[in-house]
């Protein structure tokens, strides 16, 4: 493959939320990722608590 539209590093939560977004926008979409698998870096080892705003001022 020479040319893809978008490339993403990093299979966290954070890079595969951005390259499933790109993806539903019909971009063609390469992730990059040094580990083994996918969430095997901190997102695999966090408290699962989900920090959303509901929790704060
Ligand atoms: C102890 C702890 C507890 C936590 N608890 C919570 C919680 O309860 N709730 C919450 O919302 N958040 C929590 N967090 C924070 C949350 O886990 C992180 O903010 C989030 O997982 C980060 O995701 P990420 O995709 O940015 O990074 P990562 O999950 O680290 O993913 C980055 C990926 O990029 C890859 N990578 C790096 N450099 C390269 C490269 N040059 N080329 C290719 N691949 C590369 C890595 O191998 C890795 O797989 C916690 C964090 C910690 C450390």
């Amino acid at each position: 493959m020479d040319r893809v539209d978008c490339v993403v590093v990093g299979a966290g939560v954070v890079g595969l939320a951005v390259a499933r977004a790109l993806a539903l926008q019909g971009r063609e979409v390469m992730v990059l990722e040094a580990a083994d698998g996918i969430g095997t870096g901190t997102s695999s080892r966090n408290s699962e608590v989900i920090h959303a705003g509901i929790y704060y001022a």
